[in-house]
């Protein structure tokens, strides 16, 4: 049976070139792979299609439902952020760089997860480690996935191996100058003009289990907050709809990349409760947040304390 390799759902980059860069791996190594996202071609987000079509790659293949396939998972673990009927799928492997989620297996399994930036790093040294080449059009997702998750390194997420990363892709890869990657990356992800409120809260979106409470953090990651400004009641109205949801509370990172902080725009049952988890107050539903770059570091480690998880 081929192996699916996916990431998790509203995928980014990382999610897609990590799918991309695994299949490859897994069939240079004998494994019959091929790669998948949660998503149609049309519905990824404007980055990862810039990165696709400047290296040439092909998006990879929808998957929507995981019942009796071979899943390899990529930048997630989380039962939550993966397709429908996971637990009735064969998980064979997983690649990450999160927190361990709640995804068990029957069997052992090639479980690789390294407190680094991307996914990216970690298979380029697992590409290493198994003495593969990286494809050229491969290596350059890679090292624009790590450039997306470490937003140009500046993300405290970012580590040393990213960096390591990043400076041996780009020879493979054929790129001088990574800083002008990044630019056309974030101008092509803070595009907002034309995209349905919606779409923008959904465009790098997730849900956490906190002590049962569904809890949905969305991440725009801006060249400056202006660039929403006239839409902010459009994106209230479109996290009000999220919440109805079945959700405690809708959380929206409005990330201003440029002065490396965030504007946290809160809709929850006990709004008190997220004032206390950044020990800052709310005012129309949001608060400022100096130097909150990351979700997976910043934001849901202080929810999860609030909450008690
Ligand atoms: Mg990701
Ligand atoms: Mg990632
Ligand atoms: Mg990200």
């Amino acid at each position: 049976m081929t192996v699916c390799v996916v990431g998790h759902s509203s995928p980014d980059t990382d999610s897609v070139t990590s799918a991309i860069a695994y299949a490859a791996l897994l069939n240079a190594q004998g494994t019959e792979a091929k790669a998948c996202m949660q998503s149609e071609a049309d519905g990824l987000n404007p980055e990862s299609k810039l990165v696709l079509e400047r290296f040439g790659l092909a998006a990879p293949e929808a998957i929507a439902d995981a019942a009796g396939k071979q899943l390899a998972l990529v930048d997630f673990s989380d039962i939550a952020q993966g397709p429908a009927n996971l637990s009735e799928a064969d998980v064979v492997a997983i690649v990450d760089h999160h927190k361990i989620g709640d995804v068990t297996t029957n069997n052992p399994i090639l479980f690789r997860a390294e407190p680094v930036g991307c996914t990216g790093t970690v298979l380029n040294k697992m590409f290493k480690d198994a003495g593969v080449a990286i494809p050229k059009d491969i290596a350059g997702g890679m090292l624009s996935a790590i450039l997306s998750d470490t937003v140009n390194f500046k993300s405290p997420t970012c580590t040393d191996d990213d960096k390591a990363a990043v400076a041996e892709l780009k020879v493979v890869a054929g790129i001088d100058d990574t800083d002008a990657l990044f630019m056309d990356m974030l101008k092509a992800k803070s595009a907002v003009d034309g995209v349905p409120a919606k779409d923008l809260l959904f465009r790098d979106y997730k849900d956490f289990d906190m002590k049962g409470k569904k809890v949905g953090v969305g991440q725009l990651e801006l060249a400056t907050i202006d660039q929403v400004a006239d839409i902010r009641d459009e994106l209230m109205k479109a996290m009000e709809e999220v919440k109805a949801d079945g959700r405690h509370s809708v959380l929206l990172m409005l990330t201003d990349v440029v002065k490396e902080g965030t504007d946290l725009v809160v809709l929850s049952d006990d709004p008190a409760l997220i004032e206390k988890a950044f020990n800052s107050k709310l005012e129309n539903a949001s608060m400022w947040i100096a130097g909150m770059m990351s979700r997976k570091k910043q934001t849901v480690p202080n929810l999860q304390e609030a909450f008690g998880c």
